[in-house]
């Protein structure tokens, strides 16, 4: 299987080339497909298996590349910020020259200039939950217009115990919007805990 197999378009096959890929990963080879059809999914994948681009590529390949909105319609939430710094980063290369702003928000760092930057407007948006919802609570960041929501992480968030913070992120979105779950592994307690965010997922099992 190649990229151009999966459905990406040909903005999104160069973005690929920068990033360096030549053939998708198992993960992204059945995710990306399901993504662009506009399923919700629930992947199983660890960290180095390729998730990061089985959710950015589609993730922003779906979503319009001219409407230059003021609040974000891709929003992906995960739990650490060095995560948070990494999806970024490669966001940033799929959206580099198509006018995207990509911005990243995490705690232990200064609020202002994230509240300066958001205030610019911003087509993608990578947080961590509890300065997410700083953001969100203090109106400095909307949710309205999240197209494209991503779950990363989410056996780790749930561990860390941010399911109420995930919770009320969740429910700041649009009930139309697409939903992505990651997770190192998928058990019957991880399935409990997040059946409601989701509609009528496909699961990636690699
Ligand atoms: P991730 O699982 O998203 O943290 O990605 C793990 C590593 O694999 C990162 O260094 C990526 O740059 C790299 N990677 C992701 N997809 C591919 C691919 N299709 N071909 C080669 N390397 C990849």
């Amino acid at each position: 299987t190649t990229f151009a197999d999966t459905g990406l378009s040909p903005a999104a096959l160069e973005a690929v080339s920068r990033l360096g890929y030549e053939s998708p990963t198992p993960v992204q080879e059945r995710a990306i497909p399901l993504v662009l059809e506009g399923r919700d999914i629930i992947a199983a994948a660890k960290t180095g298996t390729g998730k990061t681009a089985a959710f950015s590529l589609p993730a922003l390949d779906r979503t319009g590349r001219a409407a230059r909105p003021k609040h974000p319609v891709v929003l992906v939430v995960t739990p650490t910020r060095e995560l948070a710094n990494q999806i970024a980063e490669v966001c940033g290369t799929i959206a580099a020259g198509d006018g995207r702003r990509v911005t990243c928000v995490v705690g232990g760092v200064a609020q202002g200039p994230q509240e300066q930057r958001l205030a610019k407007g911003t087509d993608v948006l990578i947080a961590t939950p509890g300065r997410l919802l700083d953001l969100t609570g203090q109106q400095a960041v909307f949710l309205d217009d999240v197209e494209v929501l991503v779950l990363d992480e989410a056996d780790r968030m749930l561990d860390m115990g941010f399911l109420p913070s995930v919770r009320r992120i969740v429910a700041a979105t649009p009930e139309s919007r697409q939903t992505l779950l990651f997770s190192a592994t998928i058990d019957e307690s991880v399935r409990r805990q997040v059946d409601a965010l989701l509609h009528d997922p496909a699961v990636v099992q690699i």
